[in-house]
């Protein structure tokens, strides 16, 4: 299945005032070379944690990595050297964030951040940098790239410097691109552009995305497959048409049911009742229960696992596997 990248049993864990909370409880999730995979959820699900993780950017303290394993191509990368981490950041594997203002630096032209971020990893020359900055700045759609390069950020719009940092990310032609919500603080057409530009990279370039977002809307446009995260787990996971076709597990069948629609008159926006579990506050059992129209006693007790329900179809229920259980 040409796996790029895989996650296997992850645990990363924060100390707080409660102890220490595990905000990834056992993540599994895999992507495949070139796919664009959907990892979605509500707020405090683990998806960013999950995200940082892979780039060994988890403050430490108070995070760390407490458990599994997260293979990139056949290296570990829980215990990879800091040293080595930095030639794969920006390299190989890249990251975008939802607001670009804070991670681009307002001291330094659009073309030095660029530049920086080539120079560091492929020793070029400064002219060869400048021209390639400009082709960079021309393919992510930015108009009079010539005059752009030596601007500062602030002097541009949002959705214009969301696409700088997709330049700094995808400068080095890594092989993943890990995407956090990079849409979500850009307004709603402008958030169409960025991800249209995102989607044609990724068919030119090959580089796979791993994308994150709590908007299903979002995964169905831009997807081949999914990872439904839930209280620090993945709890389905498989192609987004068998998904959205045939969710398996009552989460995902809620966030389904919740997206906005436009062809039926909705009087009231369907929510799943009650929230997100805060970190370690549930120990037993499947974490969904507390909100599950489904659950039995069992639920409660015992953690079902992450098991095919069909062919590339992963949910994480005992709805689904009861009986093969007893
Ligand atoms: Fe609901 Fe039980 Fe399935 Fe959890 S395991 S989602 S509580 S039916
Ligand atoms: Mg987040």
């Amino acid at each position: 299945k040409d796996v790029l990248l895989e996650i296997r049993d992850l645990q990363t864990h924060f100390l707080t005032d409660r102890g220490e909370v595990p905000a990834v409880d056992g993540v599994d999730l895999y992507i495949r070379k070139g796919e664009i995979l959907g990892v979605v959820g509500e707020s405090g699900c683990g998806k960013s944690v999950t995200s940082l993780s892979i780039m060994k950017l988890i403050p430490q303290p108070p995070g760390k990595i407490a458990g599994g394993s997260i293979r990139y191509k056949d290296e570990e990368l829980t215990t990879a050297k800091e040293k080595r981490m930095k030639m794969l950041r920006g390299n190989e594997i890249s990251m975008i964030f939802q607001e670009p203002m804070t991670s681009l630096n307002p001291l330094l032209t659009v073309g030095e951040q660029i530049g920086e971020a080539y120079r560091l990893h492929r020793k070029a020359s400064r002219k060869h940098t400048r021209l390639y900055t400009i082709d960079m700045l021309n393919r992510v759609g930015i108009p009079r790239p010539e005059q752009i390069v030596d601007e500062y950020p602030h002097r541009l719009s949002g959705g214009m410097r969301q696409r700088v940092m997709i330049a700094i990310a995808l400068c080095c032609e890594p092989e993943l691109l890990i995407a956090d919500e990079p849409t979500t603080a850009l307004d709603v057409t402008i958030q169409a552009q960025i991800l249209d530009l995102m989607k044609k990279l990724n068919r030119e370039t090959g580089t796979a995305i791993m994308l994150i977002t709590h908007d299903l809307g979002v995964v169905a446009e831009m997807c081949s497959r999914v990872a439904v995260m839930y209280a620090g787990k993945v709890v389905e996971e498989g192609p987004v048409k068998d998904i959205f076709r045939d969710p398996r597990h009552p989460y995902t069948k809620g966030l389904i049911r919740s997206i906005p629609r436009m062809d039926i008159e909705q009087k009231q926006l369907y929510s799943i009742p009650g929230n997100v579990p805060s970190p370690g506050s549930i120990t037993q059992g499947c974490r969904f229960a507390p909100r599950c129209e489904h659950a039995m006693d069992k639920c409660h007790e015992l953690m079902p696992e992450l098991k095919l329900a069909d062919y590339d179809h992963r949910s994480r229920c005992w709805l689904e596997q009861g009986d093969a259980e007893g």
